[in-house]
């Protein structure tokens, strides 16, 4: 390859990764860890049908529309990918994505493993990682301890997390979250080695 050629395909360039665990797995408290670290990437903010928890705000944490409003947007092909996860949708604007990446930005795309299949399908170079939680256990005392969940959501959350920490051996990085320091390094790590790739 000419050094022109090299240069021209030279990084840093935008990338999509994608964060996954099961719910209390850590993936939105080690994403805002994340972007406190590397300023050159954004999270994508999903819009969902589930209602917003005490604090959340919309357009920050999600866009939060109702049924009608979610149909109207995959009608009109405004979802990059959507899913129905715990009955409700959850989808990523495709219009965030397409400004992020034209505009030399990497984004973060917090998603369930249905999400993630779906994003690797449609951007094969996109970056998955998965967060585990150390045990079954600790995941229930995480869960217990952020409090958001009625019992019967926590025992439905606990069952899924099986199956989905089965689909996280799919992915491309897995990280255990037990140091939530550590697990933020190793996530900046993965970010940064993925800004550096040569994508072919
Ligand atoms: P998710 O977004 O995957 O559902 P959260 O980020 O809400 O998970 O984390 C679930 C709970 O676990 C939160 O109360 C969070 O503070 C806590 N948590 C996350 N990572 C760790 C960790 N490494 N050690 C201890 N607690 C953690």
């Amino acid at each position: 390859m000419s050094l022109a050629r090299l240069l021209k395909k030279a990084p840093p360039r935008p990338f999509l990764l994608v964060l996954s665990a099961p719910s209390g797995g850590g993936k939105t408290t080690a994403c805002g860890l994340l972007l406190k670290r590397l300023p050159w990437l954004s999270r994508c903010v999903t819009a969902t049908t589930r209602p917003p928890r005490p604090g959340e705000r919309h357009g920050r944490d999600y866009w939060f529309l109702n049924e009608a409003e979610f149909r109207a947007r995959v009608a009109e092909g405004g979802f990059f990918e959507y899913a129905q996860v715990h009955g409700h949708y959850y989808g990523t604007p495709a219009r965030e994505v397409r400004e992020a990446l034209r505009k030399g930005r990497s984004l973060v795309l917090v998603l369930d493993v249905q999400g993630g299949a779906a994003v690797k399908g449609r951007h094969p170079d996109s970056v998955l990682v998965f967060l585990a939680p150390p045990s079954m256990a600790e995941l229930r005392r995480r869960l217990l301890r952020r409090g958001t969940d009625a019992p019967a959501d926590l025992r439905r959350r606990l069952r899924e997390a099986s199956r989905e920490c089965e689909a996280g051996l799919g992915y491309d990085y897995l990280i255990i979250n037990d140091e939530l320091d550590e697990t933020v390094e190793a996530l900046a790590q993965v970010c940064q080695a993925a800004r550096l790739r040569l994508v072919h």
